[in-house]
């Protein structure tokens, strides 16, 4: 079975989320266990600057995109597992500063720069060799590609056509743009109605994907439910319901070869479950970095991640301005919606000494935190599946997170199981309901015992690839049954 996977960003070559870590982590553990396995993804400015070993695959070829060509070539280099990366170079459309925007404004021709890698990936699909079985495509920029696919295979000049799979990674992101968008795509009209890919008079094609693709899945079974709801469905909830005997969901995995506490070149001193001091090594290191005092008695909480209403850091600065009447620190990095970077930056300025915030991106710093801290704060509105919480669980820092989506599927509150406790989880997306889980999470701090218990459930928790990769094994191997 050789399976083509096709993602806008793939670490370690190009990363803005959860995304990148997911395809490239995933893609390595299917390689492991012994599927083929191909990654389409562009060659941005910043993936050249990565790809140490790129070979050229001497393939060149042109899509017409309205009334222009569009030239582009296939690059190749070999994964750590041996699976096969493979880059579409089109440098009008990639050779940019940014991956899908510039000084917070998004590329204006994103539908084009997507349309064209959904294409060049049908291309590939077609005439590679050897031919994948499964096209396996993630989120809305690829969500094209099975429609394309279809497409060719009802036309008859794609007999043995492979079969698709679109994983929904956030459904918010729908690919919505101008009807007019529909003429980049090379495909009839019939396809656009309501029942297809039209979508309140103009084109998604992260709704094209769910109609189109044979298999949906989502990156954790309770945001599966969960999108099928008016509350979490982003108007798409009534296409989900209708394929929901095809959609299934299956908890993200962990890279732990990167995301250790052992063997991790970002962290100062290297810990396990048995002993701690390393962490709290790892928390003076991240106190001096935010020019905090470096006091081992004070609970250290913090936080990684988009600035986004989504993830719910507009009523996290509110629960934070009650909590920090306390004794506690906090620490942030993140980047993202300007109202919200300046909320940080204001709740920065109004308690100097107790909170650092840094608006950036920075991986390195992103492993020092999650080793650092002793209470990590997720109190997403929505989360499909969420990384973060998973890292900060390996890393012995229990988590704090809203129970929905994945994160509802991966912490475990001492109401649910005492004795397997991990974070601590809480209900309402407000104020109060996360100051109040935070006030939980200071009774913990004030036990060590108790709070050890945590540290030590967290750490023995199990999220890696491999747990996860025979259910994308099993879900291919359903689709090639059903000739
Ligand atoms: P999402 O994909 O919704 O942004 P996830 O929790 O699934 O959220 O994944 C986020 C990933 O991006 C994690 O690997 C996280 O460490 C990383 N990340 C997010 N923001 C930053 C940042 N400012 N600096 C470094 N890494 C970041």
């Amino acid at each position: 079975m050789h399976v083509l996977h096709v993602t806008s960003e793939l670490h370690p070559f190009s990363k803005t989320g959860g995304l990148a870590d997911m395809v490239g982590a995933l893609a390595k553990a299917l390689a492991h266990s012994g599927t083929q396995i191909s990654v389409l993804t562009p060659l941005y400015r910043v993936a050249r600057q990565r790809a140490t070993d790129l070979r050229s695959l001497n393939w060149r070829f042109e899509i017409r995109i309205g009334a222009r060509n569009y030239e582009g070539a296939f690059w190749e280099q070999r994964g750590l597992a041996g699976e096969r990366i493979l880059f579409v170079q089109q440098d009008e459309l990639y050779d940019r500063p940014g991956i899908y925007e510039e000084n917070k404004q998004p590329y204006p021709d994103n539908d084009l720069r997507f349309v064209f890698l959904s294409r060049a990936a049908a291309l590939l699909a077609r005439h590679l060799n050897p031919a994948p079985s499964v096209v396996h495509c993630h989120d809305w920029q690829t969500g094209l590609v099975p429609l394309l696919i279809h497409h060719e295979r009802e036309a008859g000049v794609w007999p043995f056509a492979p079969r698709t799979v679109l994983t929904i990674h956030n459904l918010a992101y729908l690919g919505y743009f101008p009807a007019s968008t529909w003429a980049l795509t090379g495909l009839p009209l019939d396809y656009f109605h309501p029942e297809a890919c039209e979508f309140w008079a103009g084109v998604s094609l992260l709704k094209t994907g769910l109609v189109f693709a044979d298999a949906l899945t989502t990156v954790s079974p309770h945001y599966a439910v969960e999108i099928t709801t008016p509350e979490y469905g982003c108007g798409l909830e009534g296409i989900l319901m209708r394929r929901r005997s095809d959609l299934r969901g299956i908890l993200n995995g962990v890279d732990y070869s990167e995301w250790n506490t052992i063997s991790n070149p970002y962290l100062s001193a290297g810990y396990d479950a048995s002993n701690f001091s390393g962490k709290a090594a790892c928390k003076a290191v991240v106190q001096g970095e935010y020019g905090l005092p470096q006091r081992a008695d004070v609970p250290l909480f913090g936080t990684v991640g988009r600035l986004d209403p989504q993830k719910g850091v507009d009523f996290m600065v509110g629960a934070l301005e009650q909590v920090l009447q306390e004794d506690i620190q906090f620490v942030q990095l993140g980047t993202g919606v300007a109202w919200l970077e300046n909320a940080c930056r204001a709740l920065a300025h109004r308690h100097p000494g107790k909170v650092g915030v840094r608006i950036g991106f920075d991986p390195a710093l992103a492993h020092r935190i999650e080793a650092g801290l002793d209470f990590f704060l997720m109190p997403s509105r929505f989360e499909p599946c969420g990384l973060n919480q998973l890292y900060s669980l390996r890393y012995g820092t229990p988590p704090i997170v809203r129970d929905t989506g994945g994160l509802h599927d991966s912490v475990v509150d001492p109401r649910d199981d005492p004795g397997g406790a991990t974070g601590i989880k809480f209900q309402d997306p407000s104020s109060s309901a996360l100051a109040h889980a935070m006030r939980k999470a200071l009774a913990v701090w004030a036990e060590p015992e108790l709070l050890a218990h945590f540290r030590r459930n967290g750490m023995a928790a199990d999220f890696s690839w491999n747990r996860f990769t025979t259910q994308y094994v099993e879900l291919y191997g359903s689709l090639l049954g059903r000739g």
